[in-house]
């Protein structure tokens, strides 16, 4: 990641450092930046190559590590509780069972999970029968994982980790986004992952939801930001396609195996709603028919589901 001196920015807790000039994907500088938000202060920018959109500022990794640390286990369990459990280990088993068949049967097979929360995924492949690893920010997390599934997290950056080619499988649930400098992490997967290792990850999508919020943010020059706001901010700065994901990691080396939008929804409507600030009358009037859409997996395509392998030869 390019930096180019901190900037302080008004209602952000962190010293901030612009990305560009270059697309953060495909590396072009082909790029255009959206009018700032008015109510957050931050810059979308969208890369004309491949699509990408990402906050054109962020915070540094370190500061945003030391937050993750402020989450103590009753808060981690809290956000827990707001979430929709059922349909979040529905999404987990067809991914593992996908996974499973990808890698096919062999001795000791070993997955890491990045960022792995309270463990329900990991817990979930050690039941399928891999080596459960993993690792969170959060000692909240650890605590979580360790009291709710008796997995042993290692607690910080997979930067950290020096045993490389260790592992069979690695997945990121929802983290890509999640940090500001998405190369440097895909290439500590790449480095923990062994030759021919498969590698999955999840990661929030470019939708048409996206395009209508960024359509009213542009016309009322940085009002209106309601939804770019929630979908894009401290909590996830980039937002990719289907042509941003490939452009990244076939830059860094990776073979892709398959690329696929999917409707998936960790909060539960009623959080969700909430979080894009409508009240709770609208909360009770648009509940239900979003629970439906979502139940048929009508809603909008908001995430990218990818699996790609480290080269055997690599
Ligand atoms: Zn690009």
């Amino acid at each position: 990641m390019e930096s180019s001196g901190g900037v302080e920015r008004a209602g952000s807790l962190f010293k901030e450092f612009a990305i560009e000039p270059r697309c953060e994907a495909c590396l072009s500088t082909d790029i255009k930046h959206h009018p700032k938000s008015r109510l957050s202060g931050s810059v979308i920018y969208q890369c004309r190559q491949c699509g990408l959109r990402g906050l054109s500022t962020r915070p540094l990794m370190e500061d945003l590590a030391e937050f993750a640390t402020t989450y103590d286990r009753d808060r981690y369990a809290e956000w827990v509780s707001i979430t929709r459990t059922g349909q979040i280990d529905r999404d987990h088993a067809a991914v593992l069972d996908r996974i499973n068949r990808l890698v096919g049967p062999k001795d000791d097979r070993s997955l890491f999970d990045v960022g792995a929360g309270s463990g329900g995924f990991l817990s979930m492949a050690r039941d399928a029968g891999f080596r459960p690893a993993g690792n969170d920010l959060s000692n909240g997390a650890v605590d979580l994982a360790r009291e709710s599934h008796d997995i042993d997290l290692m607690l910080g950056d997979l930067a950290d980790i020096d045993d490389p080619g260790q592992h069979d499988v690695v997945t990121l649930w929802c983290v890509l986004a999640h940090v500001p400098d998405g190369s440097t992490l895909m290439r500590d997967v790449l480095r923990v992952l062994k030759p021919g290792g498969l590698m999955y990850l999840q990661t929030p999508r470019w939708s048409a939801m996206d395009t209508m919020g960024m359509a009213a943010q542009d016309v009322a020059r940085g009002r209106a930001t309601k939804i770019t706001d929630r979908r894009l901010g401290m909590h996830h700065m980039v937002l990719h396609t289907a042509d941003s994901i490939r452009a990244l990691l076939e830059r860094l080396g990776y073979e892709i195996v398959a690329v696929e939008p999917h409707v998936r929804y960790t909060l539960t409507t009623a959080s969700y709603l909430e979080s894009l600030g409508f009240n709770e009358r609208w909360r009770r009037r648009l509940g239900k028919p979003i629970d439906g859409l979502l139940d048929r997996d009508l809603f909008f395509r908001n995430v990218l589901d990818v699996y790609a392998r480290r080269p055997l030869d690599s």
